[in-house]
């Protein structure tokens, strides 16, 4: 099959089309297409993310429930009727009140798919720039590491701090990674973000028009 590039990231991403659900690795789409993963603690902003990535308004369910996106959902990048790239999101991780097996489930199927998925690209992982890189995120991200794939970290609901604490936040969180990471891996990147205020969106963009356009 041939597919047709088209000019920008920010064009593809006008034709995002919801593809399935699922948590079942053999309902997963077949891998020969580039898949982009968008991870974060619940309720970090995931899903708002993907809608202001997408323009969309609800192309991914937002709630004010956390916890909520249990599945892996996956969405197909499309130009000109051919699918050229997904972006898959994932299960929110450290949400409190949900019982251990199913917390267990829900981070077992989400370690699974990062580390396993052979056409996985690169991985964008959501923070709250207000508590950014939690416990849960640094261990995510020392898993991943050794698979050296892209990897951007995305200070989201920077509208909620002044520019000063938003600068300290991110300053301080980079400082917290453990130098192994850096060292495993060079491919980490950041920028700041709001779903709220579309702040960091043409950031953004060029990451995955990086990430995709690197695939040549
Ligand atoms: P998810 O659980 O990570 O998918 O998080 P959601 O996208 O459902 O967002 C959780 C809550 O945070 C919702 O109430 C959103 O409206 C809010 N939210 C998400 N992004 C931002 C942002 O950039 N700024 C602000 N102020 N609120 C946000």
């Amino acid at each position: 099959m041939t597919t047709t590039k088209p000019k920008s990231v920010e064009v593809f991403l006008q034709d995002v089309s919801f593809l399935k659900s699922t948590t079942n690795s053999d309902n997963f789409p077949p891998t020969n297409i580039p898949e982009i993963a968008i991870v974060g603690r619940s309720n970090a902003g995931k899903s708002s993310v993907l809608n202001t990535l997408c323009m969309r308004k609800q192309l991914a369910h937002t709630s004010k429930t956390p916890g909520k996106t249990q599945l892996i959902n996956f969405f197909s990048i499309n130009s000109n009727e051919n699918e050229i790239a997904r972006l898959v999101d994932l299960p929110g991780y450290g949400y409190a009140k949900v019982n251990k097996s199913t917390k267990k489930f829900w981070e077992d199927s989400l370690l699974n798919f990062l580390l396993k998925r052979r056409n996985l690209v690169g991985i964008i992982l959501v923070t709250d720039l207000r508590h950014a890189l939690g416990k849960l995120d640094q261990k995510l991200l020392f898993s991943l590491s050794p698979r050296m794939l892209y990897f951007h970290i995305l200070f989201n609901k920077s509208d909620k701090l002044n520019n000063a604490d938003r600068a300290r936040n991110v300053r301080v969180a980079i400082e917290s990674l453990p130098l192994e990471i850096s060292k495993i891996n060079r491919k980490i990147s950041y920028s700041v973000f709001s779903s709220t205020k579309k702040k960091g969106v043409s950031e953004l963009f060029s990451v995955l028009k990086l990430w995709i356009d690197g695939l040549d």
